[in-house]
């Protein structure tokens, strides 16, 4: 494995400068680009799941976080309050609250749940200057939340389809967990004290792992302070364990809320809240696929999908038209022409990229792409336009395999 600093800054992901401050990354063009397709996936993945989006504030009043219990349990990592004549606002240390209020905008039947909100939103955390580096430990977090709002008889099921998203985002992303971890509380008083809850949600998550029939382990201390929850760990090159995605079953903050719905009997019952993050926060989430794939990122996520390269000089006009029609059906291309050294340099220099498109005087005047994909293969010269759509195929299927098709080679 790599150290996605290094990787990042060498890629031109991502960089930091002293003036903005440690722990605050900023995204150059292509670490943007990897990071679109990554968000955009998982909206999509949301979308067909039954999620709703929506966009909440990244301030709230200190009030809204002494209800959530985040005060009173959280605050060592939170962001101090800014006075804002008078009135106290704060970073918000985490989406749950928000999300709270948005279900408790109006009242609610039993009809609408589960009511899946998602927000791919940002956060804060005061960590240290002292651990923060690159994407993994940062103060400013976009994270990719859900808050499933249901009933008690929901619960394993809206857990167990968490659960299947996140396998499905891991094959796509080419990403094998360390392990599953059901995690939780320790000793101490950082936790939410109400024993018959945290009880009753750990009971429910061990179903829904025994029932998936993953490998887990059970690991005390782990828990957020509000409940247990499953965690997905990922280990990096040197075999540190982060936690990488996330299913929670909490029935304290809708107690917190006094959240309600109207039942089939007429009365007010209390729904249950499913947090769950399927890739966690971007920022580690992309640290985990840099070093997981040293660059070589499975073609849909790649910054740059096809290097366009012609021979000499005569071929350019080409190779600028490959790359305009890349351009309309919304693939990533770049021409690598002959400024930048002769052919075999320029073909090393394009090795992450996953498509090396050869265009030399032949392939030019008959419109055809001599292929070098970027494990080695070569695939035999064949029309632009069909070469483009067999990449636009597996780009769009999020497949992590190169190729799938007749190589003629
Ligand atoms: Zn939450």
């Amino acid at each position: 494995m790599h150290d996605h600093r290094r990787l990042g800054r060498e890629l031109g992901l991502f960089d930091t400068d002293p003036l903005i401050g440690a722990g605050l990354p900023y995204w150059l063009p292509d670490g943007a680009a990897v990071r679109h397709a990554l968000e955009e996936y998982i909206r999509a993945a949301e979308r067909k799941a039954g999620y709703r989006h929506v966009y909440s504030p990244v301030l709230g009043k200190r009030e809204l976080y002494e209800i959530s219990g985040h005060w009173s349990h959280y605050s060592d990592d939170m962001f101090p309050p800014m006075d804002l004549g008078g009135e106290q606002v704060v970073l918000r240390p985490s989406l749950c609250p928000h999300h709270a209020l948005i279900y408790r905008s109006r009242s609610r039947s039993y009809r609408e749940l589960p009511l899946r909100i998602a927000e791919l939103g940002g956060m804060y955390r005061s960590e240290l200057s002292g651990v923060l580096g690159g994407l993994t430990r940062v103060r400013a977090i976009q994270l990719n939340d859900a808050h499933i709002f249901c009933t008690l008889e929901q619960v394993a099921e809206e857990a167990a389809g968490a659960l299947e998203m996140i396998r499905r985002a891991y094959e796509a992303l080419g990403i094998v967990p360390a392990r599953y971890r059901l995690s939780l509380p320790g000793p101490g008083g950082k936790y939410v004290a109400a024993p018959e809850l945290w009880e009753r949600s750990t009971a429910l998550l061990t179903d829904v792992l025994d029932r998936s029939g993953l490998p887990y382990e059970a690991a005390e201390g782990e828990a957020a302070f509000y409940g247990p929850k499953i965690d997905v760990q990922v280990a990096d090159g040197a075999g540190r364990e982060s936690t990488l995605s996330t299913v929670q079953v909490d029935f304290h903050q809708p107690e917190r809320f006094d959240l309600r719905y109207v039942g089939a009997d007429g009365a007010k019952h209390r729904p249950v809240m499913v947090h769950r993050s399927v890739i966690g926060s971007v920022e580690r989430a992309v640290a985990h696929l840099v070093e997981q794939h040293g660059g070589a990122f499975p073609a849909w996520l790649a910054p740059t999908q096809l290097a366009v390269l012609p021979v000499s000089e005569a071929q350019v006009p080409e190779a600028e038209a490959v790359v305009r029609r890349c351009v309309e059906l919304g693939l990533r291309a770049e021409v690598a022409g002959p400024e930048h050294g002769g052919l075999g340099a320029r073909v090393r220099r394009a090795r992450l990229v996953p498509y090396q498109a050869v265009i030399g005087a032949k392939e030019a005047a008959e419109g055809l792409l001599a292929v070098r994909l970027r494990d080695g293969r070569r695939l035999a010269p064949r029309p632009a336009e069909e070469f483009l759509a067999a990449v636009g195929a597996l780009v769009g299927a999020h497949s992590t395999a190169l190729w799938d098709g007749d190589d003629r080679s």
